[in-house]
């Protein structure tokens, strides 16, 4: 009886799930990430403004992605690592200045824990000279995730690079025995100068070295959508350089704070770095 009841609520949640399934792909030509509501992941939420007219939403003040369907705009919200597991809203001013709220709620997640050693141990345990350089970074940066333009996003993301899965996104970090700020991005295993790829279209944001990531590209793909590729060897575009999904921006390296060769890449949305595995297939 319990059996045939649960294999019954499977098959419901099937359902439900064809439909959602279904909504989101006939109502937009893009492909998208993932709905996946835990601290980290990305939520997509279906807004439907009684004009057609793009709305204004934001999620802790700040202005969110919005991508055009049919009848609907769909707000691609991302959600941050250390986010408060529970009820999250989002509130939404239409172009008549209607307000509203629309609620989500954040469920608990456990990623694992990862060790590893560092030779270079000043990456570890910076100098003083290294922590000016690191905090007046950590400044630039925070500038950087800000950043939101005007146009819509494009979903349909590639893998920037062919290669293993050596670091997922979120894993709590211990380098040389020390406790360290949990992994923002998604690690790709690959041999020093093969080629790296923008994930998307979209625009150069910054070019330059950092300390711990070492040779980065920041692109811009629009309304707070961001990607960020570290550790290059070599950077093949201009801050300002308009790039196309799968077009070769620079080549992988091991510059930066690394164990080997690898591309880090990070996704953020609304200035949060959420899991790139989120926005490209399994
Ligand atoms: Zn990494």
């Amino acid at each position: 009886m319990t059996k045939t009841l649960s294999l019954l609520n499977q098959s419901i949640v099937a359902f439900l799930l064809t439909i959602i399934g279904f909504t989101i792909t006939a109502s937009t030509a893009y492909a998208f990430p993932s709905n996946s509501l835990r601290p980290g992941g990305v939520a997509v939420l279906s807004i439907t403004p009684s004009q057609n007219a793009k709305p204004f939403v934001s999620y802790n003040s700040k202005p969110v992605a919005l991508v055009k369907g049919q009848q609907n705009w769909l707000a691609v919200i991302g959600i941050s690592l250390d986010a408060k597991t529970g009820q999250h809203e989002i509130n939404i001013t239409e172009s008549s200045g209607k307000k509203s709220v629309q609620k989500f709620t954040v469920k608990p997640h456990k990623y694992k824990t990862q060790y590893l050693t560092i030779k270079n141990k000043n990456k570890v345990n910076p100098n003083n000279k290294s922590m000016k350089r690191i905090e007046s970074e950590f400044v630039m940066k925070k500038k950087l995730k800000a950043t939101f333009s005007n146009s819509s996003p494009k979903l349909n993301f590639i893998r920037p690079v062919a290669g293993r899965d050596s670091g997922r996104y979120g894993l709590r970090r211990i380098l040389n025995k020390q406790k360290r700020n949990p992994h923002s991005g998604m690690d790709i295993a690959a041999p020093e100068g093969r080629s790296v790829k923008a994930a998307e279209s979209g625009t150069v944001l910054w070019v330059g070295n950092l300390f711990f990531s070492g040779n980065v590209i920041y692109v811009d793909h629009g309304n707070g959508l961001l990607s960020l590729y570290a550790h290059l060897s070599k950077m093949n575009v201009k801050k300002g350089q308009q790039v196309k999904r799968g077009e070769i921006i620079g080549k992988v390296g091991k510059t930066g704070r690394v164990t080997g060769a690898h591309l880090h890449w990070t996704v953020y949305l609304n200035g949060n770095a959420v899991d790139p595995a989120l926005f490209v297939a399994k």
